[in-house]
C-alpha cells in the first residue's frame, strides 16, 4: 500500500493506476477508522481494481476549535486496517497543502448547505463541499463512496457533483451499527461510559418513528415521537430532527407516501467531553 503525503505523490500514483487501465474507487475519511468506514472500503474494493483512501481531518468543516483539537487521530491503526482491506494507496495531506497560502475559493451548495442540519452547524457543509471538491480534483477517481449515516452530506455531494458536472459516480453505503444499535462514529470513543449507554436513544427514536410510520402515522407524529424519546433521556440534548422527502430534500409532511429520510442530531456530555452525534434512517411507504 502506497502512502502519499503530498499532492504530487498522489497524482503520480494515480497516473500509474491510469496507465495500467485500472478503475479507481475513492473513500474519503477523517481517520479514526471503524467498521463503518471499512464498509465503504469493502464496497469500493468489490467494484474497482484499485482503491484510494484519504485521511484528512478537515479544519474548515469544524465550527468549534475544541471539537477539531479533540477529534481522535489513530494513523498507525488506520493504515493497518486499510492495508488489510486491500487499499492500494492512502492520501494523507497536510492542511497547508490542501489550503495553500492565500486560498480563497470555496464550494457551497447554497440551499442544501444552509437548511436542516446545516442550520445547527453553520459553515459545516461548505467546508465539506470544498474539501471533497479538492480531493476529487487531486485523486480523479471513477467513483467515490460515502456513508448514508451522513445523510445530508451525501445529498450535498450528489448535488455538487451534478451541478459542477464532475466526472465521478457517487455511491451511498448503508449505516453500520454497534450491536446495541448505536451508529458507528469516530466520535463514539469520546463518550463517557454513561453517555455511551445513553447514546442508543438516537437509534431507539428512529425505530419508534419507523414503527409509527408502519402503522400509518403522519410525519408530525413521527417528529414528535422522536423529540419525546430523546428529551426523555436526560444525558442527551436534542439539536435537530429533520424529516425530508429522500429524493428532493423537501420537508416531508402528512402521511408517508414516498421514501422519507429522518435525520437526528443530539449532543452528549459537557465541556471537553461534549460530543455531537448524528443518526439517520430512510423509511419507505
Ligand atoms: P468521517 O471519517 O466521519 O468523515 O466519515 C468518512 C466516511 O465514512 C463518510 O462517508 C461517512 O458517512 C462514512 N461513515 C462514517 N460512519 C459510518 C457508519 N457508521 N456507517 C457507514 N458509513 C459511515
Amino acid at each position: 500500500m502506497k502512502i502519499c503525503r503530498s499532492i504530487a505523490e498522489m497524482r503520480a500514483q494515480m497516473a500509474a493506476f491510469r496507465n495500467a487501465d485500472h478503475s479507481v474507487g475513492l473513500v474519503t475519511t477523517m481517520g479514526a477508522l471503524h467498521a463503518g468506514h471499512m464498509a465503504l472500503v469493502k464496497s469500493a474494493v468489490q467494484a474497482h481494481s484499485r482503491v484510494v483512501a484519504t485521511i484528512f481531518v478537515n479544519p474548515t468543516q469544524f465550527g468549534d476549535p475544541s471539537d477539531l483539537d479533540n477529534y481522535p487521530r489513530t494513523e498507525e491503526a488506520d493504515l493497518t486496517m486499510l492495508r488489510d482491506a486491500g487499499v492500494a494507496a492512502v492520501f494523507i495531506p497536510d492542511a497547508g497543502d490542501m489550503y495553500p497560502d492565500g486560498d480563497e475559493t470555496i464550494v457551497e451548495t447554497t440551499g442544501l448547505a444552509n437548511m436542516l442540519h446545516g442550520l445547527v452547524r453553520p459553515g459545516h457543509f461548505r467546508g465539506v463541499a470544498t474539501v471533497v471538491t479538492k480531493l476529487f480534483n487531486i485523486v480523479q477517481a471513477d467513483a467515490a463512496y460515502f456513508g448514508e449515516k451522513d445523510f445530508q452530506q451525501l445529498a450535498v455531494i450528489r448535488r455538487l457533483v451534478r451541478d459542477l458536472h464532475m466526472p465521478i459516480q457517487i455511491v451511498g453505503v448503508p449505516t453500520v451499527r454497534e450491536a446495541d444499535g448505536l451508529a458507528m462514529s469516530s466520535r463514539n470513543v469520546r463518550l463517557t461510559a454513561p453517555d455511551r449507554a445513553a447514546a442508543i436513544v438516537l437509534n431507539q427514536a428512529l425505530s419508534r418513528a419507523e414503527m409509527l410510520a408502519a402503522e400509518g402515522a403522519q410525519v408530525d407524529i413521527l417528529n414528535q415521537a422522536i423529540r419525546d424519546t430523546i428529551t426523555a433521556e436526560p444525558r442527551a440534548t436534542l439539536m435537530a430532527v429533520d424529516i425530508v422527502i429522500a429524493d428532493t430534500f423537501e420537508p416531508a409532511t402528512g402521511p408517508v407516501t414516498q421514501t422519507i429520510g429522518i435525520m437526528i442530531s443530539a449532543q452528549f456530555g459537557a465541556g471537553d467531553n461534549q460530543v455531537l452525534l448524528i443518526d439517520q434512517r430512510e423509511i419507505h411507504p
